[in-house]
């Protein structure tokens, strides 16, 4: 696509772009208004050069991380975009306090770049809303794979960025410290799952899908 094709403007509402990174493949979403091209990037785990130049390429305008929670795939490049950038960063939610402490050990441990420490500049709680230019997500906490995992919805363009809470055909995993199975399943059925059938999920690993494919097919929460 051509640079020219790429600036070209979008239609309003929410847009946005994954782009899978680190050795892990996680799904780093750049979010942005079709309005103002403000955008929001979520869980930057790492690859930064890359996710940067996917950001010009869209010619929008990078305003705020968004975290969904502390593992190392997901916030691992937050400290040095948000010090590149001078980006104020957005979640998770407080009970993840002990994964961003950790992030030195778990670079090292997953063989990452090393990780800087990093204070959020905004913790998200279970209701509260994250604004994008004109768009505007709500913020639903979804423990379980970690304490603090939150998720970030918006029901206009029916999507909702989940992190590592549900997948296609999966769940997320629970033998962390302070994973909790039916915490878990308690977050997806009470939180997710109102989010309508129709609403398309954007995973942290894996190709998207649609609530209520899951709450039909997947073997882990199907009929929960
Ligand atoms: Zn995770
Ligand atoms: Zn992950």
């Amino acid at each position: 696509m051509s640079d020219l094709q790429a600036a070209a403007p979008t239609p309003s509402g929410l847009h946005y772009r994954t782009v899978p990174v680190t050795a892990f493949a996680q799904n780093c979403s750049i979010v942005w208004c079709g309005d103002t091209r403000d955008a929001a990037i979520i869980d930057p785990g790492g690859d930064l050069d890359r996710l940067l130049a996917e950001v010009q390429r869209l010619g929008v305008q990078l305003k705020a991380i968004w975290l969904t929670h502390a593992h190392i795939d997901h916030a691992g490049g937050t400290a040095e975009l948000a010090k590149r950038l001078g980006l104020p960063i957005i979640g998770p939610h407080p009970g993840d306090q002990f994964w961003i402490d950790g992030l030195p050990q778990q670079s090292q441990m997953f063989g990452f770049p090393p990780a800087g420490h990093f204070t959020p500049t905004r913790w998200l709680a279970d209701g509260d809303t994250v604004q994008i230019g004109r768009c505007t997500l709500n913020v639903r906490h979804c423990p379980g794979h970690t304490p603090g995992h939150v998720v970030f919805h918006s029901p206009q363009a029916q999507r909702v960025f989940v992190g590592d809470v549900l997948f296609a055909g999966s769940i997320g995993r629970t033998d962390f410290p302070q994973g909790n199975h039916g915490q878990l399943l308690s977050s997806i059925r009470e939180r997710l799952w109102p989010m309508g059938d129709d609403t398309v999920f954007i995973p942290g690993h894996g190709p998207e899908s649609t609530l209520g494919e899951e709450r039909r097919f997947n073997p882990y929460v199907r009929g929960q």
